[in-house]
């Protein structure tokens, strides 16, 4: 069995569409044959190929790629987080109904996450619920809004409601920090994106807020969870001998990755085998970040073909975990 539990999809969202979110900042797919562009407005935001939007192509691309079942999420300029939640809602309702539609080729092969106007935490809740109630499998949220981070009042009750309501939920890094200073060579993907990762999990460990919500949540970080299993000891240290690490932390840093999965989406095999050892085999999911060209371009090589993992390890990463954290 070979789930991805990470790719992206956009659904072909018409300018006039966008506009409904916002006519300057409303996200949508301009296409011409097999390629296209995703349109921010009237600028161009990203190329992109009929994989991310034909699910025709989509099922092609799962078979080429022996896949027994792909995850998608959205793209996350699809979020909203920032808009008024009476256009944020009906926006990611939009957003989730489409997805749902396409997946209709393949229904037991497709399955999607949804997303939630997180700028409005009891709309959110409802639209979770919603979602899951339609044929979501999970939802997937952005690391943060605006200034709030995972640990913020608001998200706490969101998890909780979904550790209730026994929804799962990826959490994706986007609107990176940096700005100005990482204008070029995709650094905001390179440094800032694995450092907004870590800066979500250690917002949930070193708030306590891990202690606030049910252990039952099913949660799981993109990309390896950043730089957090390489980083682990530079914190457990800092917890050890700084108070004012400690002062809502009650347990060592470590002692909290039982509560998160992450995904495989490290691309070096000396990455994943240190990513195995610190979450355990148990708590890694294939995840390709597909079909965006940083991601893994033959999924599943990276834990198939490395040396020194197991085969009951392999076997776990590569679908065993996704079917039982997803219940797939
Ligand atoms: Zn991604």
């Amino acid at each position: 069995m070979k789930i991805d539990m990470h790719s992206h999809f956009f659904p072909t969202i018409n300018q006039a569409e966008a506009a409904r979110l916002s006519r300057d900042r409303g996200p949508w797919l301009h296409t011409s044959g097999r390629t296209g562009q995703i349109m921010i407005g009237d600028k161009p935001f990203r190329p992109v190929h009929d994989v991310l939007w034909d699910m025709n192509r989509r099922i092609e691309h799962l078979d080429e790629q022996n896949l027994d079942a792909q995850i998608m999420c959205a793209t996350p300029v699809m979020f909203a987080y920032d808009a008024p939640i009476e256009r944020a809602l009906p926006w990611a309702q939009l957003m989730n109904d489409r997805a749902l539609e396409m997946t209709a080729v393949a229904p037991d092969r497709l399955k999607v996450l949804a997303q939630v106007p997180l700028q409005d935490i009891d709309a959110a809740c409802r639209e979770a619920s919603r979602a899951k109630a339609a044929g979501h499998v999970g939802v997937q949220i952005g690391n943060h809004v605006g200034n709030q981070d995972l640990d913020h009042e608001g998200l706490v009750t969101f998890f909780t409601h979904c550790a209730l309501d026994g929804i799962p939920v990826l959490v994706h890094p986007w609107d990176m920090m940096g700005g100005e200073r990482m204008r070029k060579w995709m650094l905001p993907w390179l440094v800032a994106m694995p450092a907004e990762t870590q800066l979500g999990i250690l917002s949930l460990i070193l708030s306590g807020a891990f202690e606030r919500i049910p252990a039952s949540l099913r949660l799981c970080f993109a990309h390896g969870g950043g730089g957090f299993a390489f980083l682990l000891g530079r914190v457990d240290n800092a917890w050890k001998h700084r108070d004012i690490v400690r002062e809502d932390c009650p347990e060592l840093p470590s002692s909290y990755v039982k509560r998160f999965f992450v995904d495989s989406a490290v691309f070096d095999p000396r990455s994943l085998k240190l990513l195995v050892d610190v979450m355990g085999s148990d708590r890694v999911m294939l995840g390709s970040d597909s079909p965006f060209p940083l991601g893994e371009q033959r999924i599943g090589s990276g834990v198939i073909e490395h040396p020194e993992l197991t085969p009951q390890s392999k076997s776990l990463i590569l679908g065993s975990n996704a079917q039982a954290f997803f219940g797939l």
